[in-house]
This record gives C-alpha cells, structure tokens and sequence, in this order.
C-alpha cells in the first residue's frame, strides 16, 4: 500500500521491513527472533537508502548469512535440553568447508558468500532440524532431532546430505572442488554445558578432515583420549617440580663380549594415583605443546646427577643414551648451550654421553641436526640415528650422515626373521660397516635373533630377549 502511495505522493513515506519465522523444524528464542528481525529490518533500511543513491546494478549483493554469537549459542543450547522432557533425543552438528579461504581468494568473496548461504538454507531443510545458523567464518552448527534412529542411521543421513549439497554447488557455482566436514555430538547427557557441547564437537569437526566420509562422531575413546590429553597438559608442570618423572634404564649389551655395555635412558611418569605411564602415551601431547623441552632437560640432569654421584661415590661408570625431541631442533643454540653448561655442571666425561636422534628428526631438519652433531663433535660426545630404516631417510642421505652410531629400527626384527628379511640386515650392516658406523640393534627379543646379530658383526644389542627398561635401584644392582 505504501509504495503504491508513494508512487504519486508528494512526500514519500520511507518504512523498512525486517522479519523471520520461528517454527517446528527452525526454532528460535524469541528474543533471538527479535534480535534477527531486528537485524533484518535495518539491513531492509540500508538497502533501500543505497538503491536510492546507486544505480541498480550495482546493489545486487548478497549479503552473508548473520552469525550466531558464542553466547547466544549456549543459551540455545540450554533452552533446547531445558525443554526436552526426556523423549527426544538429539544431536548437535558442526560443519565446515574444507580450505574455505581458497574459494574466496580464487573466486571472490561474492561468490564465497553465495555458497556458504546456500549451504545454510541445504542444512535448513535437514529433516527434523531444530536449529541451524552460521557459527563464525565458514563454520554452522544445528540440532537435530535424532529420536528414534541409531547412531549408523544418523550419520550416514549426514553423510548422504553432504554429498548431495557438494554436488549441488558445484553444479550451481564455478568452484570445481569442495568438501564438508561435520563432526556429530550427540546429546546423551542433557545436563552437559554449552561450552562442552561446542568443545567436543569442535574436536570431531576437525577429526572430521581426517576421515573419507567427512563425518566424525565423537566416540567415547575420544573422550577418552581428550581427557587424558587434558590431564596431560594441566597436570605437567606441577607434576616435573613434584619430580613425577623418573628415569629408566634399558641396559645394551656388547655383541662381542655379551655383557652390559651401556644403558638407553627412557622416562616414565609415575602419577600420583599410582599408575605409571609410557612415553608413548604423553610425549606426543607434550611435543604439540613444546613442553617435552623442560621434560627433556629434567631427564638429561637426572642421568647426569647419576653419572656424577656414581662417579663420586667410586663406582663404576656406563655410557648413558639420551633421546632428543625434534622440538629442539627449533632453536638449536638454546639446546646446545643448555646441554653443555650441564655437562660442565656435573662434570661429565665425554665418553659416558650419546645423544639418539630419530631418523625421522634428521630428514626433516638436515640442517640444525649437522650442526649440533658439529657441536657435540667437538666435545667428543657421540650421536646415535635412532630408528634407523622406520621409513623417513632414503639411501642417498646415507652417504653425507656425520651420525656415529645407528641404531638399526625395532620393526627389522618384529616376528620371526625371515630369510628376506635376513638378507637386507646383512647389506644394510655391510654398508654401515664400509662407512664406519657402530652398530646398535633395538627390539631383539629371541636367541635366534641374538646369533644371526651376532655373526652379522652387530656392536651393541638392546631388547627384552636380555632386559626390558628398569628403575634405577634395579640397574644399580644389576652393574654392581
Ligand atoms: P625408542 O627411543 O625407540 O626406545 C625404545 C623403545 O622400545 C622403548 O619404549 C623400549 O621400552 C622399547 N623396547 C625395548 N626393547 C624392546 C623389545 O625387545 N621389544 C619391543 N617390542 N620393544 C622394546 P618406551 O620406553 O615406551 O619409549 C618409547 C619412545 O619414547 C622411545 O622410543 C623414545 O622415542 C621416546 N622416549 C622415551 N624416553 C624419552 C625421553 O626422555 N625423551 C624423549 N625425547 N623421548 C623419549
Ligand atoms: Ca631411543
Ligand atoms: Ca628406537
């Protein structure tokens, strides 16, 4: 009525319209529903003051969907669960575009925007959705009504959603790739904070990269795994200056004489509970936070307090393995000074030290490992290439290693050696014995194992055939 009006008044009546529609299927809070109106209706305003002002072609914009606030969203979340009376049951959906950025950088933001709104009103018509908006950037969240159905059945409805949008963009738009990425939370417990809900999610929207389907569900080994991955991080500090840690010894023994050589220093955290722990359970956690650096060091002092009381007290001495994190390999200098003011510290010989760097450490930083095996070169101290032939170096870097001694991999030796396997440990040792390298073999579990080493020439052999890694007051019997 007004703009008939206005066609032939004197004074045209300006109004604006803003609107959205909370129902079934798409839930809003009313206050959500008024701020989105809201919204709606100023953006309404500065559409029509701009198609006043410009000419018409050049207003045709899209404008990108709003984005739901963090908070907004938790108090969504909490209303939904709060009015559940027990009988549903639902599940909680975090999408992305893989690379979204490439899109935009290569086709344009208009056309990002294009598609990300119409990936939203795909994921609106979800069946059973309560709930979808855009979360931030490329990223949307929805809630879903899941009663009734199994958990197979579910994801693979997201499966087949997501297929069906890609391939509808792709007809629609000019990109020639896209994927998406849900990760499913499904809200079992409805007690569970937003924040959490988010948080899990989160996780599995990035586990989600990972998998053919683009689908993850977080499981409950995820949880699991992101608790104990919690406790990890949170537990750390105040667990080094409670000396958690403790230092195990893994004797080597000579293939020659067949007595205790030297020993592999390897950590264990030994928590307050009484459980103890395997590197291999936290040193990952611990490399993504930088924080096996501190750790490393604690390890590296403690076997030297050994060396150095042992020395002091009269007793005999054994050249001790350390391994090295790739961490280090970041600011070499800062490794090496600390190092070398603890070898001073404790007054340790040169000879009673060998550092193991991964094969895998080398091949990705060539440059600072040379360098620091310069350095400790220098000091007389040797450096072992742990886990050789684990499948990171190629034959080619062979002839430039400045690695003194190379501990054969673990996997060479698993199940029982067959007459293939036999043949490459023998040229493998005959070209590190034509380069002159010690060599050491890990994981030798059989005497079968033990006399095949042996004949081949293999200098030290370390494995549970002879010990599995121990504390220290055992070791200390064991030497005497
Ligand atoms: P790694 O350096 O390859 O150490 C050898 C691992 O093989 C040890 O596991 C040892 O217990 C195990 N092992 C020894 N003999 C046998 C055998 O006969 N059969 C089998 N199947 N396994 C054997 P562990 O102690 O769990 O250590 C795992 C890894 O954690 C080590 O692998 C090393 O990479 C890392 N690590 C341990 N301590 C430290 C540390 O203080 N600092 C750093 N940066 N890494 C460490
Ligand atoms: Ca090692
Ligand atoms: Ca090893």
């Amino acid at each position: 009525m007004l703009d008939v009006y206005n066609q032939t008044a004197d004074h045209p009546i300006s109004y604006a319209v803003g609107y959205d529609i909370s129902c079934k299927n798409h839930y809003y809070l009313i206050m959500d529903l008024l701020e989105i109106a809201d919204q709606k209706m100023y953006q309404d305003k500065r559409y029509k003051k701009e198609q006043m002002a410009k000419k018409p072609q050049e207003f045709c914009r899209n404008r990108l969907a709003e984005s739901i606030s963090t908070e907004s969203l938790k108090e969504k979340l909490f209303t939904i669960l709060n009015n559940s009376n027990g009988e549903k049951k639902y599940a909680f959906l975090m999408t992305d575009v893989s690379n979204f950025h490439l899109i935009n950088d290569y086709w344009g933001y208009e056309t990002g925007t294009n598609i990300l709104n119409f990936i939203l009103k795909k994921m609106e018509l979800f069946p059973q959705t309560l709930f979808v908006n855009r979360y931030h950037s490329d990223i949307f969240v929805a809630v879903i009504d899941i009663t009734g159905a199994e958990h197979t059945a579910v994801k693979k409805r997201i499966i087949e959603s997501n297929k069906q949008t890609t391939k509808e963009v792709l007809a629609a738009y000019p990109v020639n790739y896209l994927s998406l990425n849900t990760g499913i939370y499904y809200l079992e417990n409805m007690k569970i904070p937003g924040e959490e809900i988010i948080s899990h999610s989160n996780i599995v929207r990035i586990k989600a990269k990972d998998k053919l389907c683009g689908v993850c569900e977080y499981t409950r080994e995820i949880a699991l795994a992101e608790q104990k991955r919690a406790d990890t991080i949170h537990s750390f500090k105040e667990a080094l200056g409670k000396k958690e840690f403790q230092i195990y010894f893994q004797p080597k023994i000579s293939g020659r004489k067949q007595k205790i050589a030297s020993a592999e220093i390897l950590v264990r955290w030994q928590r307050a509970n009484g459980d103890l722990w395997f590197p291999d359970s936290f040193l990952p956690i611990l490399e993504e936070t930088g924080e096996i650096e501190a750790l490393d060091y604690y390890v590296y002092e403690t076997a030297f307090q050994w060396l150095a009381d042992r020395r002091e007290k009269g007793l005999k001495l054994l050249p001790l393995s350390l391994n090295v994190s790739p961490v280090h390999f970041r600011k070499i200098h800062t490794f090496t000074e600390k190092v070398s003011h603890l070898i001073q510290k404790y007054e340790i010989p040169s000879q009673y030290l060998i550092f193991e760097i991964t094969e895998s450490t080398y091949i990705h930083n060539i440059e600072a490992v040379n360098h620091m095996i310069r350095f400790f070169h220098e000091k007389n101290i040797r450096i072992s290439m742990d886990d050789f032939g684990s499948g990171y170096s190629s034959l080619n870097t062979l002839k430039d290693i400045l690695f003194d001694e190379v501990k054969i991999d673990k996997k060479f030796l698993s199940d029982k050696l067959t007459e293939n396997g036999k043949i490459v440990l023998q040229e493998i040792f005959h070209l590190l014995k034509r380069t002159n390298k010690f060599i050491v073999c890990e994981g030798v579990e059989t005497k079968e194992m033990v006399d095949f080493l042996v004949a081949e020439g293999c200098d030290e052999l370390q494995g549970y055939y002879y010990y599995k890694p121990m504390e220290m007051a055992k070791f200390e019997q064991l030497i005497g």
